[in-house]
């Protein structure tokens, strides 16, 4: 049975999956979700068997039900190839009573790029399949990760155009560095005199701007977006969950039909939600633990039923989990509602009136396969001094959040057996500064990056990635920096329409 996708917060049209990806994000500013949610049709038997890419297929056929074997072959190829650093694409390192799903091993080294290596493709075999002959011209903000993860997927793709907007004096230097040195004609990387905020609202506009979108049909472009709630991006994510169970039980780590634990450091929701539809799937998955930086929306979410975004914005050593609305979540509040629209409707009204909402006891009894909680700065930092202590492995922050977690999760549960899989989410070469100052403050805190970079790779006994590598002697290709006002001109001169 095909599946087809509607918005959560109206469900009177249904949409294809590649005409979801196109557009998406629904009209009435809900998201789209997948009208059922299949079960995969393969046996755990064969799918011990299978390559990260035949797994990929095996899932996305299910859920992207309109592509061909054909296309959704093609996109899967172009996009888990040579770009990632190690054959398994996604691989699984045992550490200290856990399995780490390491996800950074792409082409800027934090998860992202499982889903925005994908993307690009998804998107331009959408717009075949639906006749669009427009160029597709992906609009992005960025807080500094998800803009070159975006970049290096749409890089000198065909049919393509990126424009990323950042933060000129907000983000961090080897973030910078990352974007302005982008290769490829099809790529545009734009500093603005303002915040995030400013970059993200001046994006939107642009969407909304019926003038500007009949100009630039006239010169055969159409915006699009790789934000991470295009199901296109999420889809992709659910991939490596189940490509773990497989090779936890391929190697000998699990039995047929044992549960599993997964641990997801999380910001937006995106990747845990991605588990989420794992287990719905099929995949044999216990507690979905959820892991907070300082920023603990969430983990208060699940202990109280109370979502409040009305408190201060922490700025923590995970800079990508420093987020106040997790936009995501709007996908599991609306499935725990019971697929009704108008009741999610009203939770999504009062969060935009009054920044907070509160579900039912029913609601939350729905919940319970959730676990939440939260690591502080502290913690963070103690966690992987200790982990490189005990056994030489090194993780970034976002990882170490999670572990966290896991360790706060084991103790209150004394449910100290079930198998557990942490994601992996970041390089630590891509946090450098904040990891060895964790490991040896007095001892590093003097380096500069780069030489951190290599006293890293020394004692954890890993080779620099390649993403920093290129970036010591890289030169700078982009030097445009503007006014928030101007962010249109921008783009119409980068397009070439006057
Ligand atoms: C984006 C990001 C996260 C958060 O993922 P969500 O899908 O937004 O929950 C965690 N860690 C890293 C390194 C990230 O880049």
């Amino acid at each position: 049975m095909s599946v087809l996708y509607s918005s959560t917060r109206d469900d009177s049209k249904k949409l294809t999956a590649s005409q979801a990806i196109l557009q998406g994000l629904a009209e009435d500013g809900g998201l789209f979700v997948p009208d059922h949610i299949p079960a995969l049709d393969k046996s755990i038997d064969e799918l011990a068997n299978l390559s990260y890419q035949e797994t990929a297929y095996e899932v996305m056929k299910l859920l992207l039900s309109d592509f061909t074997e054909e296309e959704l072959k093609n996109c899967i190829n172009k996009a888990y190839d040579s770009k990632f650093d190690v054959e398994e694409i996604a691989p699984l390192v045992q550490a200290d009573g856990a399995y780490y799903l390491e996800l950074f091993h792409g082409s800027t080294i934090a998860f992202k790029d499982m889903a925005l290596s994908i993307l690009p493709h998804l998107l331009i075999t959408s717009a075949r399949k639906n006749q669009i002959k427009n160029d597709i011209v992906i609009l992005t903000a960025t807080s500094g990760d998800t803009g070159k993860a975006a970049l290096a997927g749409f890089a000198g793709v065909e049919g393509t155009k990126i424009v990323v907007f950042y933060p000129k004096h907000g983000v961090s230097p080897i973030q910078e560095k990352q974007m302005v040195t982008q290769k490829g004609d099809n790529t545009c990387v734009v500093g603005i005199e303002g915040n995030f905020d400013q970059a993200q609202t001046g994006v939107k506009q642009m969407f909304n701007d019926a003038a500007l979108k009949a100009e630039l049909d006239q010169a055969g472009f159409q915006f699009s977006s790789a934000n991470s709630i295009n199901i296109g991006r999420l889809v992709p994510q659910v991939v490596y969950y189940v490509y773990a169970y497989a090779k936890l039980y391929a190697n000998g780590a699990i039995q047929k039909d044992e549960k599993i634990n997964v641990v997801v450091p999380t910001g937006n929701f995106g990747n845990i939600l991605a588990a989420y539809y794992a287990k719905n799937m099929g995949i044999p998955i216990a507690k979905l633990i959820c892991a907070s930086n300082e920023n603990k929306v969430l983990y208060d979410f699940f202990q109280t039923g109370i979502y409040d975004r009305n408190r201060e914005f922490i700025l923590t050593s995970s800079p990508s989990m420093d987020i106040l609305i997790s936009s995501n979540l709007e996908r599991l509040i609306y499935r725990i509602a019971g697929d009704d629209v108008s009741k999610n409707r009203e939770f999504m009204g009062a969060l935009t009136k009054d920044g907070k909402y509160e579900i039912t006891d029913e609601m939350k009894a729905k919940l319970a396969d959730f676990y939440g909680n939260y690591t502080s700065e502290e913690e963070t930092a103690s966690v992987i001094k200790d982990l490189y202590e005990k056994t030489g492995y090194i993780i970034d922050t976002h990882t170490a959040v999670a572990t966290g977690v896991f360790k706060k999760y084991q103790k209150a549960s004394n449910d100290t057996n079930t198998k557990t899989v942490i994601a992996s989410t970041a390089s630590p070469f891509k946090f450098t500064r904040s990891v060895m100052n964790a490991i040896d403050e007095a001892k590093y805190d003097k380096m500069s990056d780069f030489e951190l970079v290599d006293e890293l790779s020394k004692i954890g006994n890993v080779k620099v990635p390649n993403a920093i590598e290129e970036i010591r002697t890289a030169p700078v290709l982009h030097d445009t920096v503007c006014e928030v006002e101007e962010m249109p001109s921008v783009v119409k001169k980068f397009l070439g329409i006057q």
